[in-house]
């Protein structure tokens, strides 16, 4: 199997053959189909295996056509360097879609708090926040997430590992019921499950 058999569009593509990806890896192979159908999903996968292009490529896929400019894909990630590493990314395919992202992370200076705030008044399609600085935001009344289609978690065994739990759940209330919601996680005990049951509708399940 390659890429091809997504059939991708054009540009999409492009980026893909600008990064050098040739062939999906097992979790892409399973995930990219799930997620450009609309599914809910949960899919173990540990780092390392391709998790991040599994998500960040059918979704930009989605938003390329449907020509949104709002921001419609709130990905969630437990620290600042998942969070950036995702963004770039994210630039590094999005580079002939026209699509950006905006990283969201905590700690820093204010410097970085006032990029984040100023980029949030620029706009983009997709932004990739950790949780607590996420929630910061919200509050303030400095970004609208009521335009949201995609909801992604990645990392999400580590997020609860790290007491991040309410802090989702905060944020989803700020979400609309009718989204797509995506989980990943490297591993899968019980509370993950259970925690998953509040989040997503119905989700198809896959491991590899
Ligand atoms: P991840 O598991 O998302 O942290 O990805 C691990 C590394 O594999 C990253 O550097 C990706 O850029 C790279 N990668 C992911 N999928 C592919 C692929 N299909 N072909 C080549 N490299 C890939």
């Amino acid at each position: 199997m390659d890429f091809s058999s997504f059939n991708f569009e054009t540009s999409l593509q492009e980026g893909l053959d600008a990064m050098g990806f040739e062939k999906p890896t097992p979790i892409q192979e399973k995930a990219i189909p799930e997620i450009l159908a609309g599914k809910d999903l949960i899919a173990c996968a540990q780092t390392g295996t391709g998790k991040t292009a599994a998500f960040i490529l059918p979704i930009l896929n989605k938003i390329n056509k449907s020509g949104s400019q709002n921001l419609n894909t709130l990905i969630l990630a437990p620290t600042r360097e998942l969070a950036i590493q995702i963004d770039q990314q994210i630039q590094g395919f999005a580079y002939f879609l026209g699509i950006s992202s905006i990283p969201i992370y905590g700690g820093g200076d204010g410097v970085v708090w006032e990029q984040q705030k100023r980029a949030l008044e620029t706009g983009a399609e997709i932004v990739v926040a950790t949780p607590g600085r996420l929630i910061a935001l919200l509050a303030g009344g400095k970004i609208k997430l009521d335009s949201l289609e995609h909801l992604i978690l990645d990392e999400a065994d580590r997020m609860m590992d790290m007491g991040f739990s309410d802090d989702i759940l905060t944020i989803v209330n700020y979400l609309p019921k009718q989204r797509q919601t995506v989980m990943f996680s490297a591993t899968m005990p019980p509370k993950i499950r259970q925690f998953s049951m509040k989040l997503l509708n119905k989700p198809e399940e896959i491991s590899i």
